[in-house]
């Protein structure tokens, strides 16, 4: 056993207090009232890092929450260098009265930690830290240079990051971006995540008549905006859940016949997953299975509509205007900025000319899709062998995170996402928990793959 694997392995309970400990600040980044909460995880972060001897640790502010930055570069110009992102801010933790256990008062049950931010995403990037002290203190020296960068905004849109990325290039240059914010495909299946899908957000409204009017009246002779907004949004896709925008699809790639296979191996339970979910079928685009459709196709939905009367009772006018929110899903190698032009010049084509269109987007990011042969992706499996027995799956994910593409356009360095999550820790949800066995793995695999990547 390597001395390092000997050093987690005996200090495992320390390593636990310390995340308690951590997991006891209640760092809602969207709620102001917390401010003071996020910045006390920041500055115990600095601490931290401090305590585990990293020559240099800073606090940076932002226009929002501080960025955590620290970097040990004793394994020499000749060395690669890795920078380990992650985020100590977490999701707020309404409803409340779901919780089993107050969520910042972390509780053991079962072989999990229960707390919020104990999975997304202080359990996962605390392992990192403390993969770095057993190989720090078991050698005396990291086999690579070492770079945290630990931001407080992540949930809440990493609104000072990409600032703060393109203002720090030089300190930041690496020749791999190591993230733990994903989860496995299920339990006992170590995985990695090589692509994820970005975003288009838009909202549009649609305004008629310069005020609300009665529907008997008027009723039949004037164009209803409502009206008009469904008729809208309901073309946006066809009877084959196929999306009718012109040049949608152009930048989209088929699956390759290998990842189709691939994916149709998983132990994926179709009738768990309805049952689930509460629902007699799933349905969507036409050819397509479910993690086909969540993973590798574009998507387009309305999120919310809203207009005319919607008190109690009747109240019967054809209102003055109607708006809706609608998000587009994007798949590896569309453009958040292109499909923004292409739905805002569709929409634009097929409103009728009696009534006015506005639209204004929302938000944007886009896909990534991570080279699956690096020398950095190579390592990390290994590591997940040697460090949890068996190879891990590669999957693809269907949320996004949309600052990993800003890692490869800024720094130009490919992103590892090495997560230790499991699907049942109900991030964002009450009852959020992490896998105590995942944390001491997930030490091991990170140090592991320090060794494995400066081979
Ligand atoms: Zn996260």
């Amino acid at each position: 056993m390597s001395d390092y694997i000997q050093f987690i392995e005996s200090n495992k309970d320390r390593f636990f207090t310390e995340l308690v400990d951590f997991l006891k600040i209640p760092s809602v980044s969207s709620q102001s009232e917390h401010n003071p909460d996020t910045r006390k995880a920041a500055t115990w972060l600095v601490k931290q890092l401090n305590d585990i001897g990293m020559p240099k640790v800073e606090l940076y502010e932002t226009a929002g929450h501080p960025v955590v930055y620290a970097e040990d570069l004793r394994a020499g110009a000749d060395a690669k260098t890795v920078l380990i992102y992650g985020h100590y801010d977490v999701q707020p933790v309404d409803p409340v009265e779901l919780w089993n256990s107050p969520p910042f008062e972390p509780v053991v049950n079962g072989g999990k930690i229960y707390a919020r931010g104990s999975s997304d995403d202080k359990g996962q990037v605390f392992a990192h830290i403390k993969a770095v002290e057993a190989y720090q203190k078991t050698n005396g020296k990291l086999p690579v240079n070492i770079k945290f960068m630990i931001e407080g905004e992540e949930e809440c849109g990493s609104n000072n990051l990409d600032v703060f990325i393109r203002e720090h290039r030089d300190m930041l240059k690496c020749d791999t971006v190591m993230v733990s914010d994903t989860e496995w495909f299920a339990e006992g299946l170590p995985s990695i995540c090589y692509s994820l899908r970005g975003l288009s957000y838009i909202e549009i409204t649609v305004t008629g008549p310069n005020r609300d009017l009665h529907s008997g009246t008027y009723g039949g002779a004037v164009d209803n905006p409502l009206n008009v907004l469904c008729d809208i949004v309901s073309s946006l896709k066809d009877k084959y859940g196929r999306i009718t925008i012109p040049g949608f699809y152009d930048d989209v790639k088929p699956l390759t016949s290998e990842e189709r296979e691939g994916f149709a191996k998983l132990p994926f339970n179709y009738e768990e997953y309805t049952e689930e979910l509460g629902v007699a079928d799933g349905n969507g685009e036409f050819g397509f299975t479910t993690l086909e459709r969540t993973w590798a196709r574009p998507t387009l939905d309305l999120n919310g509509i809203y207009g005319g009367y919607t008190g109690e009772g009747a109240k019967t006018i054809l209102p003055s205007k109607a708006s809706a929110k609608i998000s587009m899903r994007l798949v590896p190698y569309q453009n958040h900025e292109d499909i923004t032009a292409k739905i805002t010049k569709h929409l634009k084509a097929i409103t009728p000319p009696t009534v006015k269109l506005d639209i204004t987007p929302l938000h944007g990011g886009n896909p990534v899709m991570i080279e699956l042969e690096s020398e950095g992706l190579n390592a990390a499996k290994r590591a997940m062998n040697r460090a949890f027995g068996k190879d891990p799956i590669m999957m693809r994910e269907g949320g996004s995170i949309p600052i990993v593409e800003l890692f490869g356009s800024e720094l130009n360095a490919p992103t590892i996402l090495m997560g230790i999550g499991l699907p049942s820790d109900n991030i964002h949800s009450p009852n959020e928990s992490f896998s105590i066995d995942n944390f001491y793995g997930g030490i091991k695999a990170s140090a592991i793959f320090l060794e494995e990547f400066a081979k």
